[in-house]
């Protein structure tokens, strides 16, 4: 820990009074259309540091959707249900193609490179859906995320799901293309329905810096997998969380972190802090662009690193 806490609630206020004087947000999502209907001049950011400090700043009580910052949790709850047998299904390797990219589906018979691409995710939501309604494979999941975010509140945006549903093609393609490999155990429309519904979970970054504590290793905190689980889906965020961008996150940034289309952001110092950031404007990759500049500069002053 290289940063006071009042110097970081300092930083954190000077970066978004940044982003705001800029007043260049970018724009949000398109292909769902009711994230495409967000105001993009949003930007908030929560930090919680190892004695349980929360310093916020600009719009981080406010509800967003937080769509592929889901794949953490399902994956975790999954990890927890099957274990290891999960891998026989979904590789561990980043892929460099964007996230609902279908092209190295066909080239490498339908094993998925890793759980944080949308072919992955789809794998792991068909885990956690098998030998349950889709009713209670979502209620379990949320029981989860509403335990280590230590909030009852937590829900899903019903609009939001039926928004993706209406016009997810490139998912559901993904999803036959699943189920003629046979990497499919559920009907494809009860997995579509599961699936935009774990994606439409509105967090605000309190919440979401709250539910990363485990994976920080946060002591006191409430831990959805075990600590040598933790190490490894925080090694899968550092490869695989920003899809295509995951290199350059990476390198810029030096922390595990997995971005939403909604443009959220999940990083993890581990042992030091967790992070939540969000702004809905994208960059290219479908990572927030704002929030990636945030926690860039986040991590620079604060000198937190995985490689410190
Ligand atoms: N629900 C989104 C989709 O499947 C999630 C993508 C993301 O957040 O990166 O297209």
């Amino acid at each position: 820990p290289t940063i006071r806490a009042a110097e970081l609630r300092r930083l954190l206020e000077d970066l978004i009074d940044e982003i705001r004087a800029a007043d260049d947000w970018g724009v949000p999502a398109q292909y769902i259309p009711e994230l495409a209907a967000v105001d993009p001049a949003q930007v908030g950011a929560a930090v919680i540091l190892a004695d349980g400090t929360e310093i916020v700043a600009g719009d981080a009580d406010r509800p967003f959707s937080i769509q592929s910052v889901s794949k953490v949790f399902s994956l975790a709850a999954v990890l927890g249900r099957i274990g290891d047998d999960l891998w026989r299904r979904v590789g561990r390797e980043p892929s460099g193609t964007r996230f609902d990219s279908i092209f190295l589906l066909e080239r490498e018979g339908g094993r998925p490179r890793n759980p944080f691409i949308n072919a992955g995710a789809l794998v792991t939501t068909d885990a956690l859906l098998s030998g349950r309604e889709p009713q209670q494979a979502l209620s379990e999941l949320m029981g989860l995320i509403r335990w280590i975010a230590d909030d009852d509140e937590i829900h899903i945006d019903g609009a939001v799901a039926n928004s993706e549903k209406a016009t997810g093609h490139r998912n559901l393609s993904l999803i036959h293309y699943l189920a003629s490999c046979d990497n499919l155990q559920n009907p494809p429309e009860l997995l579509f329905g599961t699936y935009v519904h774990q994606c439409a979970i509105e967090m605000s970054c309190r919440q979401l810096a709250r539910a990363g504590r485990g994976l920080a290793g946060l002591p006191r905190a409430p831990r959805m997998v075990s600590p040598i689980r933790a190490r490894r889906i925080n090694a899968l965020m550092m490869t695989c969380g920003h899809y295509d961008g995951s290199g350059e996150f990476a390198y810029r940034v030096g922390l595990p972190g997995k971005s939403g289309v909604g443009g959220g952001i999940l990083a993890i110092a581990p042992g030091i802090a967790s992070i939540a950031l969000w702004s809905p404007g994208l960059d290219e990759y479908g990572n927030s662009r704002w929030g990636t500049w945030l926690a860039d500069r986040i991590a620079q002053a604060a000198g937190w690193s995985a490689f410190a």
